[in-house]
């Protein structure tokens, strides 16, 4: 049985957006192979706001004390998920797998859509379309900028994406 690093039950095997992790149905926290997060990550199963609400929503909490590996019971390395945001996740070197908390597969799609490469996308750009007059002048503005300009301003653009998104998240799981 392969137990899950925080609460201790049986990790389940299911998909995640089509692909195979192990899950804990107490804190939704999920097992990866690295070789599939990148694929996880680009891939659009499921709605922004199915996103959000996971990864604002799941019951786990950001770990904070030493994980063990799921697979090989060693200990497991905390770094950073994504250079925007402000989230570690626990990774087995020998394994070659990731610890994702509750929510934050969720917050690292979220991220990668905020990316310029992905806001270049026809499927994003259609969802500019609902956006208010308003909110769509200003965030064209920002784009035509962030294709425009040194990478920097990119990085903060995207950053100011997703800040929104992660406020909540935390707000959730670091309860003050
Ligand atoms: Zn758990
Ligand atoms: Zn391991």
């Amino acid at each position: 049985m392969r137990a899950c690093p925080v609460c201790g039950i049986e990790l389940t095997r299911t998909k995640y957006e089509g692909f195979p992790v192990w899950e804990c149905a107490k804190c939704c926290g999920r097992l990866a192979a690295r070789s599939r997060v990148k694929a996880i990550e680009r891939t659009r199963r499921k709605g922004r706001e199915e996103l959000v609400r996971e990864a604002v929503g799941e019951k786990g909490a950001d770990t904070t004390h030493e994980l063990r590996c799921p697979k090989c019971h060693g200990p497991m390395r905390r770094e950073p998920l994504h250079r925007y945001l402000d989230v570690r996740v626990d990774v087995c070197r020998s394994c070659d797998v990731i610890w994702f908390d509750g929510g934050e597969l969720a917050l690292l799609q979220l991220a990668y859509e905020a990316t310029p490469g992905a806001l270049r996308d026809a499927e994003f750009r259609e969802r500019i379309e609902t956006m208010s007059p308003e909110r769509r002048a200003r965030f064209e503005d920002n784009l035509r900028r962030l294709e425009a300009g040194p990478s920097d301003l990119g990085d903060a653009f995207a950053a100011g994406v997703v800040e929104g998104v992660l406020c909540a998240h935390h707000r959730r799981h670091r309860p003050r």
